[in-house]
């Protein structure tokens, strides 16, 4: 497998090097930047707390730093197969025997005495005897009878772990708002900890708004189109560790929106809709929510996903994302995942990026910063490539099953051409 060169710095979100603002002040529109600076100023992370075993805890956020009650590795042991010895017996030249008088096994230690020249056979994860403290590799050594004959050249105190080595008793091992993953399950387990505080899962509720929706199983009749988004916004919130509340599709009805509204309320930390955050005439959601809460309904300078709601609906946060479902996705990953992390207490969230030298031409104007669907490869020289995945408008989902990344063309680019190198964000594990 090849590894993707990638960047781990915070999300930077690529524009061009004429700088954001640029397509604030030309167009009226608002950068990601922008964007994404006054959701999360708007955001306090949530600070209740629940114990939960660590079995349950993949997800999940620290609410306290873990401080270890032990060492670990807890006691002296051996790396290897072989056989302990004590490191001043050791030959300087030629070679020397020992007797063999015991075996140290993982769980059960030699608890005898040890002379000179006297060696255990010991295996990994052992404890080293008291008296001993070097381990010889069961591939260097011969045997004769009763006795291992050892030659010149080992080093004192090889092949063998000293308590404390990975951790020691009272360090700060893992901190608060650190994403749980299965590193540090295995972490919590080898401190001995059976339960863990972390930050409560969020609730968050969606639902989808427009008349021309039909459910799956039902038919279409003429103007009507089955409700997809709710199916990738569910999919893409199964990447976290939160509670769904899925609340179907919502008619374009003042009445049914403002319910609809309400109830996602009072029963979650985030709402999040899709559709009916534009000028359309029939669509509702504009209006009821600047009745409901406070909400900023944005045009965003990126493509696809120009309009945007943000705000607050009760204690709620919403999130109110385009309908074309192309622009669900993008704007979902660009500002609404790193506003579910923030308020979820997650302090390190990132998003990937490498770098990847463009095979076909992307086709672009200037602009908007765009986030086509692309293909990244590796070229006969092992170096990251990446392509188009052909029609890039924004109800085109299907490219966004052939692609497995983001290819961000910068704000004021045009075409980028075979050869540019540009910036990808690859999906895998994202969304
Ligand atoms: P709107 O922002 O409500 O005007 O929707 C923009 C476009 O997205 C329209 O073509 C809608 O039909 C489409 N759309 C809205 N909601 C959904 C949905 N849940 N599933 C699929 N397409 C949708
Ligand atoms: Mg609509």
């Amino acid at each position: 497998m090849k590894k993707i060169p990638v960047n781990i710095t915070p999300p930077p979100i690529q524009v061009s090097s004429a700088g954001c603002d640029s397509a604030n002040l030309l167009t009226g529109l608002l950068t990601l930047e922008q964007a994404r600076a006054k959701i999360l100023e708007s955001i306090t992370p949530i600070t209740q707390s629940i114990n939960v075993n660590i079995m349950e805890s993949f997800g999940s956020v620290l609410a306290e730093d873990i401080t270890s009650p032990i060492n670990v590795p807890n006691y002296k042991n051996s790396a290897m197969d072989g056989y302990a010895v004590k490191a001043h017996d050791l030959p300087s030249t030629a070679t020397k025997k020992f007797k063999l008088v015991g075996t140290s096994w993982a769980g059960k230690p030699y608890l005898g005495e040890i002379k000179e020249n006297q060696c255990i056979r010991i295996m990994t994860g052992a404890k080293v005897p008291e008296g001993t403290d070097t381990v010889i590799m069961q591939e260097h050594i011969s045997k004769e009878d009763d006795h291992i004959i050892i030659s010149a050249g080992h080093k004192a105190e090889q092949n063998v772990r000293c308590a404390g080595e990975d951790i020691k008793q009272g360090d700060t091992v893992l901190k608060k708002g650190k994403l749980i993953k299965a590193a540090e399950m295995g972490l919590l387990a080898s401190l001995g900890f059976p339960t863990v505080n972390v930050l409560r899962p969020l609730k968050v509720s969606f639902f989808s708004t427009g008349d021309e929706l039909k459910g799956v199983g039902e038919t279409l009749e003429d103007g009507q189109i089955y409700d997809s988004n709710r199916y990738t916004i569910f999919g893409m919130l199964q990447k976290l560790n939160v509670e769904i509340n899925d609340m179907g599709v919502i008619p374009d009805d003042r009445k049914k929106i403002e319910v609809a509204f309400l109830n996602a309320a009072d029963q979650s930390d985030v709402i999040i809709t899709s559709g009916g955050v534009s000028v359309g005439d029939a669509d509702y959601v504009k209006e009821t929510l600047e009745k409901l809460g406070q909400i900023n309904f944005w045009k965003l300078a990126i493509k696809p996903g120009k309009p945007l709601a943000f705000g607050k609906v009760k204690q709620a946060m919403f999130i109110g994302l385009p309908g074309n479902p192309v622009s669900v996705m993008a704007t979902y990953y660009q500002l609404g995942l790193p506003a579910i992390q923030h308020l979820s207490g997650n302090q390190n969230y990132t998003q990937v990026i490498a770098k990847a030298r463009v095979t076909e031409p992307f086709y672009k104007r200037p602009g908007r910063l765009d986030f086509q669907r692309a293909i990244f490869s590796y070229d006969e020289k092992g170096e990251l490539v990446v392509k188009g995945v052909g029609m890039q408008a924004s109800h085109i989902l299907s490219g966004m099953s052939l692609a497995n990344c983001f290819a961000i063309i910068p704000t004021e680019s045009g075409t980028v051409h075979p050869g540019d190198v540009i910036d990808i964000q690859p999906f895998e594990g994202l969304i």
